[in-house]
């Protein structure tokens, strides 16, 4: 059984919860402005003008954002929670400087090599809720 400690976000002081809000909120926004989206004419264009892999490109980067977007919402509700720090596979502090990296990271170093974070990727377009 892991040990869970009590209180908020363990192991992150309030300046490193500060900094990691800080960091979340910025990528939300960067990635937000940045994000273009594709529509209907993008695809009627790309195809008629044989541009498959520009569509593809477009499609994969916005797919990209909206996951990292779910990934931004997801740790901003750990931390709400109070839950946020801790890996979702084992329990164990994810650490500061891994969060400082990695901001919306849900598992320590140790769980994401092992790929047991599991991969909720469908579920959390879903929590995006657009
Ligand atoms: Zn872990």
């Amino acid at each position: 059984m892991v040990p869970r400690s009590s209180g908020a976000n363990v192991g992150l002081t309030s300046s490193e919860m500060g900094e990691i809000s800080k960091k979340l909120r910025n990528e939300y926004l960067r990635i937000r402005a940045e994000d273009k989206g594709y529509n209907e004419e993008d695809v009627i264009a790309m195809a008629s003008e044989d541009r498959f892999n520009d569509l593809a490109v477009k499609r994969q980067n916005h797919d990209f954002h909206l996951a990292r977007l779910a990934e931004i919402q997801c740790a901003e509700e750990r931390i709400r929670n109070n839950v946020f720090g801790n890996c979702i596979s084992c329990g164990n502090p994810i650490g500061f400087p891994r969060l400082s990296q990695i901001p919306w990271a849900k598992c320590c170093t140790a769980c994401q090599e092992k790929k047991e974070c599991g991969n909720n990727r469908r579920r959390e377009f879903k929590v995006l809720g657009e």
